[in-house]
């Protein structure tokens, strides 16, 4: 296996980036992580158009011009003989002497890995859903970019693995659900309406909710985007989280409260398979 950084594909045992990186001294540096379906990659205008806000936030250099980091990551991709799993891409203000400011001269970083799965899900999850907890959102405010600052995010993964979870849902101070760790949230509400957080500064836009939201749209379901309350999450008929490596994967149970009647919703259901078709068919590249 290979990854790429900075020009060159290694051996990946081989693959390093300086310690005075801003990536590893300041966590100055954004990411994406596309899924990878029989070679192709799934999302990928939705992934760029992202990494091109991320970077144009934080006034980082693009590493290379777009239409290079796509074949870039077509090579890597196919080098590494991947059908399907994800590549993971990162790109940071580069190295210099360490200070908080901007460096006045530094070349951004580029480094790619890619990753191969059997499954996106376990036949265990899609029959039976998985459980989120609730934690408090302890985040920065620029949750709309895809930074590699990822502490409060690894704290919530480990607080949700030790409860037996899934995933966990963070709270915002009102005690709504801003998103999981690493994934959108979505209910279907008791009447039957679609719901998910709108997207501005307090989470992050996901690839895969925005394509959600348009098969939704495209299936007739009734969608609203808008906060939610962890009380009306425990009262929902369904509940879903999403995400470029778990397309929607169903929720049964959020902290001690089980989801509608236990099982895998039919919303859920479909939209899943809805995305499936998609990402393997229009929606690959
Ligand atoms: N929200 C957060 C905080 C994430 O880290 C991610 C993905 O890693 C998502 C949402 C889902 O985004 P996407 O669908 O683009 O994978």
């Amino acid at each position: 296996r290979y990854a790429y950084v900075n020009g060159r594909f290694v051996p990946h045992g081989e693959a390093m980036v300086h310690v005075e990186d801003r990536g590893f001294q300041f966590a100055d540096g954004v990411y994406e992580v596309v899924t990878i379906i029989g070679g192709k990659l799934v999302d990928e205008r939705g992934h760029l158009d992202r990494l091109a806000r991320s970077l144009g936030e934080l006034r980082i250099a693009w590493p290379v011009a777009p239409h290079v980091l796509k074949l870039l990551m077509r090579r890597l991709i196919a080098q590494n003989r991947v059908r399907q799993g994800t590549i993971y891409l990162q790109v940071t203000r580069g190295v210099a002497p360490r200070d908080f400011k901007f460096p006045k001269h530094s070349d951004s970083t580029l480094v790619m890995t890619t990753k191969r799965a059997t499954s996106f899900a376990t036949p265990e999850q899609l029959e039976n859903g998985v459980k989120v907890i609730s934690i408090p959102d302890i985040r920065w405010l620029r949750r709309d970019i895809k930074s590699v600052a990822l502490l409060p995010q690894v704290l919530g993964k480990q607080r949700a693995v030790e409860a037996g979870a899934f995933e966990a849902w963070q709270l915002d101070p009102e005690g709504n659900v801003t998103e999981g760790c690493s994934s959108n949230a979505w209910i279907v509400t008791e009447t039957g309406t679609l719901v998910t957080r709108c997207a501005n500064n307090l989470i992050l836009n996901g690839v895969t909710r925005l394509s959600i939201i348009r098969l939704a749209k495209e299936a007739g379901i009734p969608f609203e985007e808008r906060a939610f309350s962890l009380e009306e999450a425990y009262r929902a008929r369904e509940a879903f989280v999403s995400s470029a490596s778990t397309f929607v994967m169903p929720v049964t149970r959020i902290d001690d409260h089980t989801v509608g009647n236990g099982r895998p919703g039919s919303f859920g259901e479909r939209l899943r398979q809805a995305y499936l078709d998609y990402a393997s068919g229009e929606g690959a590249s």
